[in-house]
């Protein structure tokens, strides 16, 4: 078991792109970190940097107590699990989940032993005399974990495991590679673009963007208390409407927008004081805005007219994409009544949930 500590990290491939920037974080001992971001933001360098698949520029990285920046991969006593599997294809489950204990001349009894147990553990042990092409997509990534798993490491990097998976095995895979963190008790480290993985299956979310860390916090603190736009933006799906306007505080505190006007709370007047008469962004998440009519959950009292546009019916509820004037805003309703497309629609919003932020700097008031 063992903590691993990122400590001010930069890379700075050959041809001077700079790829990860002064970046730091810990995984506890144990804890299931998720390293989520857009394409390119640098996550898969980060971890090949733990693994020590990639030379560190500057900065410190630590396995334990260990500092590990010249220790080769080898010796870190680390398991990564990538998106393409890379089985040895002329080898079958067995040769391949053993290969690594044969190599390190681990006894014979003692492999199978090993073998066994992860199969079990994976419910594979009915194909350990399969080759990797007599195997489904999702029984490779299976025959993947396992192989890193046998090799007990003290922790578990992920690249992407799940992203060839059809939808349906992902899912099923995702709840399973939860499971197995339980089981084993290990430290594991896991990148992912999909912020819905990012949400579901870790203890800790580091958030980056262009090499740099923006947020590490716990899946619904980044959720709920987002610290930029980039974050509220990112995490959530459909993602958060954001509306710009400006701050009005006459009679009432007011957010008024180029298409309407909407009361504040007094509890807001902390955040958005030193905002009067300026441009704010002001954020609200689809599951939070209501149809006035038909939802009794739509106690909120701060209602404005909108027109429906479109509306997909997911069975448990319908994502409505909604425009008032020029906004466009999109809604998860309840399911009790198909919204009529072109028709004027009252939404309503509670307004306890908004969030403000700084068009200037990005970051999120509070
Ligand atoms: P993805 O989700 O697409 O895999 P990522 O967040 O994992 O993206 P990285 O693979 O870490 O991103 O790449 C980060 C940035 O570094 C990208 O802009 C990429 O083009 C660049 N990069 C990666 N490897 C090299 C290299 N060997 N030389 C130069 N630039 C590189």
């Amino acid at each position: 078991m063992a903590k691993v500590t990122v400590s001010k990290v930069n890379k700075i491939y050959d041809n001077s792109f700079h790829a990860v920037i002064n970046t730091s974080f810990v995984a506890e001992d144990k804890e299931f970190v998720i390293l989520v971001g857009p394409s390119g933001c640098g996550k898969t360098t980060m971890l090949r940097m733990i693994a020590g698949l990639e030379e560190i520029t500057s900065g410190k990285i630590y396995i334990g107590d260990k500092l590990v920046n010249n220790i080769p991969p080898k010796d870190r006593n680390i398991a990564m699990v990538f998106q393409n599997y890379a089985l040895y294809p002329h080898m079958t489950v067995y040769q391949n989940m053993a290969f690594a204990l044969k190599l390190r001349k681990t006894p014979k009894a003692e492999i199978d032993k090993k073998v066994k147990n992860a199969a079990d553990l994976l419910g594979i042990g009915d194909l350990l005399q399969r080759k990797p092409k007599q195997l489904s997509g999702g029984q490779r990534q299976r025959v993947a974990l396992g192989r890193a798993i046998v090799r007990q490491p003290k922790v578990f990097l992920f690249d992407e495991p799940l992203s060839n998976l059809d939808a349906k095995l992902r899912v099923q895979m995702r709840t399973e590679i939860i499971k197995l963190h339980k089981k084993l008790a290990t430290t594991m480290i896991y990148v992912t673009h999909d912020q819905v993985e990012a949400m579901t299956m870790g203890d800790k979310i580091v958030v980056m963007k262009d090499g740099i860390i923006h947020q590490i916090d716990s899946p619904l603190n980044i959720y709920n208390s987002p610290i930029n736009l980039f974050v509220a933006g990112f995490i959530g799906s459909p993602s958060i409407n954001l509306i710009e306007g400006f701050i009005k505080n006459n009679d009432d505190l007011m957010f008024t927008s180029e298409n309407f006007s909407l009361k504040l709370l007094p509890e807001h007047m902390e955040e958005v004081s030193a905002f009067k008469d300026k441009p704010v962004i002001l954020g609200i998440r689809p599951e939070d805005i209501y149809d006035a009519q038909y939802d009794s959950n739509a106690q909120a009292p701060v209602q404005i007219d909108a027109v429906c546009e479109v509306v997909e019916p997911m069975g448990n509820e319908f994502i409505v994409f909604l425009s008032a004037g020029n906004t466009k805003l999109t809604a998860r309703f309840d399911p009790k009544r198909y919204p009529e497309i072109d028709a004027k629609q009252t939404i309503s919003l509670d307004m306890r949930k908004v969030l403000f932020f700084d068009p200037q700097t990005e970051k999120r008031l509070i």
